[in-house]
């Protein structure tokens, strides 16, 4: 195996991309340590949907890069009806992470310690859409909210809606009170390019076969041992590759796009009229944003 990157890191909140040229297959690893814990620390959620969340946020980082252009963004979202979780959003746009989870917190108390997905959204479903940049169009994808974790429904994603074959491995850790989460994509592409439309998935191919066994091997605490760099991770699962090419990808922040400024631009859309409605007695008109916690009180 050659390698082309630069000194070994652990690449802490930022992604690690990685070409297997041979197999036409393409990877990214990313950990979340600080960005997550920022995004968690807005919220007081309990465990279980802390754990959610960190589960969402690894995934957006690992797919939020795919469609490579300035101003794209992917955006995921976990809904169900009558479900203990209402709602799961979580979206990347140009390395900006962020994401939130509408819950009963009632309810989940009834849950127990370790819900499953099942037990958490009962039949849901998970829309995954990618706005390309201004005027470029939308794609958007839904399945069903099926199989143990988000991971195995964002696999379902790539092979039902954009007919790639694709490995998805997320971990997640709690140590005290702060959450890592780490993760891993790789997927086929046998045609070289990327965001092709494919009428037939081969999931048999035998350079996906190999490629999926080999990194289907990787276990949760590789994933998430700080003492074993992105890059070793790589080495120890395509090291008998002819070339793998590793490329470091974005630095990853906690980013919202919420300030005073914008949701005034919001509102300044509605008439005078609509706007006294929406004020309260003191004349201010409350917005909230979800992905924060925070309210931006606007005078009408
Ligand atoms: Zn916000």
């Amino acid at each position: 195996m050659t390698t082309q990157h630069q000194s070994p890191e652990t690449y802490t909140d930022r992604v690690l991309n990685f070409t297997i040229p041979s197999r036409s297959a393409r990877g990214r690893i990313v950990r979340l340590d600080a960005v997550l814990d920022e995004i968690l620390s807005a919220h007081d959620y309990p465990p279980a949907i802390a754990h959610l969340l960190a589960e969402a946020v690894v995934l957006g980082a690992l797919m939020g890069g795919l469609v490579k252009e300035d101003g794209a963004q992917m955006t995921m979202q976990a809904q169900t009806e009558g479900g203990v979780v209402r709602l799961l959003v979580c979206d990347f746009r140009e390395g900006e992470l962020r994401g939130y989870v509408d819950f009963d917190r009632g309810r989940l108390a009834s849950l127990g310690a370790n819900p499953s997905l099942f037990a958490l959204f009962g039949k849901g479903y998970l829309a995954i859409t990618f706005d390309r940049s201004e005027g470029a169009g939308r794609y958007q994808g839904i399945v069903p909210l099926e199989g143990d974790s988000l991971a195995a429904a964002c696999e379902s994603y790539f092979a039902q809606s954009e007919q790639v074959p694709t490995l998805i491995r997320a971990a997640i850790h709690r140590s005290g009170g702060r959450v890592v989460s780490a993760g891993m994509l790789l997927q086929h592409l046998p045609d070289g390019e990327e965001g092709r439309e494919r009428l037939h998935v081969r999931m048999d191919h035998p350079d996906w076969e190999h490629v999926s066994v080999m990194g289907g091997s990787i276990r949760h605490d590789e994933l998430l041992d700080p003492a074993l760099s992105m890059d070793a991770l790589v080495w120890r699962l395509f090291h008998e590759e002819d070339q793998v090419r590793i490329l470091p990808g974005a630095k990853l922040s906690r980013g919202c796009r919420c300030t005073l400024e914008h949701y005034s631009m919001l509102l300044d859309r509605f008439s005078v009229e609509e706007r006294s409605e929406m004020a309260d007695d003191d004349g201010l008109i409350q917005v909230d944003c979800a992905f924060c916690a925070k309210a931006f009180p606007i005078p009408a």
